[in-house]
C-alpha cells in the first residue's frame, strides 16, 4: 500500500470533510482563497467571490497572478512569495486600487500552496482617514492644522539633523483681518481666510507645506531645499515675495472687492535650529516686526528680535498700566501773535514713567498707534484740552483763548470720530470754535472724501482745524482747497532751514503765501530765536509757536505764564 493510496471509505470519508469544510469555509465572512503551488485558485468562498468580484466558475484553477495581472510585483505579490520562501504566515494590510479595496490579509503557506484570508477594511481606513482629517486638517480651509504643521516641521528637523539639509518656515499674520470680520461678518471673515489659504497653496510646491496655524495666522514650511543656506534664504526671500504679490489683486467676498495684506515673518530651518517651538517662535518675532514696521512686508529673523520685541511688549504692557494709573499729564504750549500776545495753545501729551521719569511723546505716540491704545488716551487728552478750555472760559481774561490737540489718524479714522469730539463739547460745556484740532496730511490722504465729510460736520459744529507739520507729508496740493481747514502749521525744520540760507525762507515765503491764498491762518513752528523770529515774520507767517515765547508748560506753570503775559 502505498502512501497515496487510500481504503475507499476513508476516500469517502474525506470527501464528506472536504465538502463540509468547503461548506464552513463558504459561510464565513472572511474571504477565503486557496492557491496550489503554481499559483492557481483552487478554491475561493462566497465571501471572495463578492471582494474580488469574480465568479468561482471563471478562476478556480487559474493562476492569481494572470487573473489580477495589476499585483504582478506589488506589495500583495511581494508578500505572498516571501510567505512561500519562508514558510511562514505573514499579516499585513494593503490598498488594491483596481477594485478600490482596502484589505486586511493572512496567508498561511502549506506543502499544499497557499491559504489566504481577506478582510474588507475599507470602512475602517474611510473612518481612519476622516479622523486624520479632522485631526489633522483645519475645517475652514481644508488645509493641514497646527498639529500636522508641527509634525512635519519635527519631522523636517529630525531629517535635516541627518542630511544637513535646510529648509523655511515662513509665519503669515493678516492685517486689519478683523476689521473684515467686525465689518462684514464672520461667513465673511471666513470666505477670505478660505481664498487667501487657496491663493499661497497655489503659489508653492506640492511637497512645501501651507498650513492654518489658528485665527487669521498661516505658516508655510518649505521643506527640501539643500545643503546651500544661501540658495535655501533666496529660495525663501522669493516665496516670501510672492506671498506679498499674491495679494496684489483684490478678494472678491460676496461680490465686494476687498483688498488685504500680510504680514511676514521669515526663518532658516536646519539641524541646529533646536525644536519646533523655538522655529516657530523666531519666525513669529520676524512676523511681529513686520507688523511694527508698518505692515504688507516681510522680515527676515535675526538674532537680538527677541530682546527688541520683549523690550516693546514690556513697553506696551507699561502704556496700557499707564493709562489705567493716570501717568499720562498734558502739557500746554503757548502760541502767539507776532506781537507776541497770547492766542492760545498746544497740548502736549507727557508720560510721568514711574522709573523712568518723564517720556517725551517721540518715544511712545507711535506704539500706542499701532497697539490701538492711542483711542483711549486720545479721548483722554481731548476731554483733558476741553478741562482746561472750561477753566479758561470761566475768567473773563483768558475766555478767548483757543486750544490745540493732536489727533492721530487711528483716532480720526474711528466710525464715531465726531460723535465723540461733539460729546466731549457737551460733557465739558466748552464752545466749540475755542477747540482746534491739528491733523496731519497723512491722514487726510486717507480715503479724502470721508476725511472731507467728517471734517465739514466738526467744522459747522464750530470746531476748527489746523494742518500739522506742513511741508513733510505727502503733499498733494491739489486736495488742500477742498478741506475745510483754518491753519496751516509750518514744520519747524523749514522754521529751522530758513535761517541757513534762501531755500528754507523760500520755503516759508512759498508756503505762507499759499495760506493767505487759500485764506487760511499760518502759523510758524519750532521758533527759538529772535532771528527765525524775523525770517518767519518776513515770509509773512501771523502766527507763532516755539522755545522763544514759551517752552510746553505743566498747568501751574501755564497759568503762572498767562497772568504775566498780554492776551490777544
Ligand atoms: P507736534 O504736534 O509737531 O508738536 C510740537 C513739538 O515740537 C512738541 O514736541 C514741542 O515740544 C516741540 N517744540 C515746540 N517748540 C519747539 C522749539 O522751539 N524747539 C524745539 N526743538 N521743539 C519745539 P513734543 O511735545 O515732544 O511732541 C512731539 C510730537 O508728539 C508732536 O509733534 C505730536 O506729533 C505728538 N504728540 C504730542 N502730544 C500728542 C497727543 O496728545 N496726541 C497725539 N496724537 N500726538 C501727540
Ligand atoms: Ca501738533
Ligand atoms: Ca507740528
Amino acid at each position: 500500500m502505498t502512501e497515496d493510496a487510500h481504503p475507499p471509505q476513508l476516500d469517502l470519508e474525506a470527501q464528506r470533510l472536504g465538502a463540509r469544510l468547503a461548506c464552513t469555509l463558504d459561510n464565513i465572512t472572511d474571504a477565503f482563497l486557496m492557491l496550489d503551488r503554481e499559483w492557481r485558485l483552487t478554491f475561493i468562498n462566497r465571501e471572495a467571490e463578492r471582494l474580488l468580484q469574480c465568479k468561482r466558475e471563471e478562476v478556480i484553477g487559474m493562476n492569481i497572478w494572470e487573473r489580477f495581472p495589476e499585483a504582478v510585483g506589488g506589495p500583495y505579490y511581494k508578500a505572498y512569495h516571501q510567505a512561500v520562501a519562508t514558510n511562514q504566515s505573514v499579516l499585513f494590510e494593503e490598498y488594491y486600487q483596481p477594485l478600490d479595496l482596502w484589505t486586511e490579509v493572512r496567508a498561511y503557506p502549506s506543502d499544499d500552496g497557499l491559504a489566504l484570508y481577506f478582510l474588507d477594511i475599507s470602512q475602517r481606513k474611510a473612518q481612519e482617514a476622516e479622523f486624520h482629517r479632522l485631526a489633522y486638517y483645519d475645517r475652514l480651509t481644508g488645509l493641514p492644522n497646527r498639529q500636522l504643521l508641527v509634525e512635519r516641521i519635527g519631522q523636517a528637523l529630525q531629517r535635516y539633523q541627518r542630511s544637513h539639509h535646510c529648509g523655511a518656515v515662513l509665519f503669515i499674520d493678516l492685517d486689519n483681518f478683523k476689521a473684515v470680520n467686525d465689518a462684514r461678518g464672520h461667513d465673511k471673515g471666513d470666505i477670505l481666510l478660505r481664498m487667501v489659504g487657496e491663493r499661497m497653496t497655489a503659489l508653492l510646491r506640492a511637497s512645501d507645506t501651507v498650513a492654518r496655524f489658528g485665527g487669521d495666522e498661516f505658516v508655510i514650511l518649505l521643506d527640501n531645499m539643500g545643503d546651500s543656506g544661501e540658495t535655501a534664504a533666496q529660495h525663501a526671500r522669493d516665496v516670501a515675495a510672492k506671498v506679498l504679490r499674491a495679494f496684489d489683486a483684490a478678494f472678491d467676498i460676496a461680490g465686494v472687492q476687498h483688498y488685504s495684506s500680510p504680514s511676514i515673518g521669515v526663518t532658516i530651518i536646519d539641524s541646529t535650529s533646536g525644536s519646533v517651538d523655538e522655529v516657530l517662535k523666531r519666525a513669529d518675532l520676524a512676523m511681529y516686526q513686520s507688523k511694527a514696521a508698518g505692515r504688507n512686508t516681510s522680515t527676515w529673523f535675526e538674532a537680538g528680535m527677541e530682546q527688541r520685541v520683549a523690550a516693546r511688549a514690556a513697553l506696551e504692557a507699561d502704556l496700557r498700566q499707564a493709562l489705567n494709573e493716570g501717568q499720562f499729564e498734558l502739557h500746554y504750549q503757548p502760541q502767539c501773535d507776532l506781537r507776541q500776545r497770547m492766542t492760545g495753545a498746544e497740548a502736549l501729551l507727557r508720560w510721568r514713567h514711574p522709573v523712568r521719569g518723564m517720556v517725551a511723546p517721540v518715544e511712545f505716540i507711535s506704539l500706542t498707534e499701532e497697539t490701538g491704545i492711542i483711542i483711549p488716551l486720545g479721548a483722554w487728552v481731548l476731554r483733558t484740552a476741553c478741562a482746561q478750555l472750561a477753566r479758561w472760559a470761566a475768567e473773563p481774561r483768558t475766555a478767548d483763548l483757543r486750544m490745540a490737540v493732536n489727533v492721530s489718524a487711528q483716532q480720526f479714522h474711528q466710525p464715531d470720530f465726531v460723535e465723540k469730539v461733539l460729546a466731549v463739547l457737551a460733557d465739558t460745556g466748552v464752545r466749540a470754535d475755542r477747540l482746534k484740532l491739528e491733523l496731519t496730511e497723512s491722514l487726510l490722504l486717507k480715503d479724502v472724501e470721508t476725511t472731507i465729510a467728517r471734517m465739514e460736520l466738526l467744522r459747522e459744529a464750530g470746531v476748527g482745524f489746523a494742518l500739522d507739520d506742513f511741508g513733510t507729508g505727502y503733499s498733494s496740493l491739489s486736495y488742500l482747497h477742498r478741506l475745510p481747514l483754518e491753519q496751516l502749521k509750518i514744520d519747524r525744520s523749514f522754521v529751522w532751514d530758513a535761517e541757513k540760507g534762501r531755500h528754507g525762507r523760500a520755503i516759508v515765503h512759498t508756503i505762507a503765501g499759499l495760506g493767505k491764498a487759500l485764506r487760511m491762518e499760518v502759523m510758524a513752528e519750532g521758533v527759538e530765536t529772535e532771528a527765525q523770529l524775523e525770517l518767519v515774520a518776513e515770509g509773512g507767517c501771523q502766527l507763532f509757536q516755539g522755545y522763544l515765547y514759551s517752552r510746553p508748560l505743566a498747568p501751574a506753570a501755564l497759568a503762572d505764564f498767562i497772568a504775566r503775559v498780554n492776551l490777544a
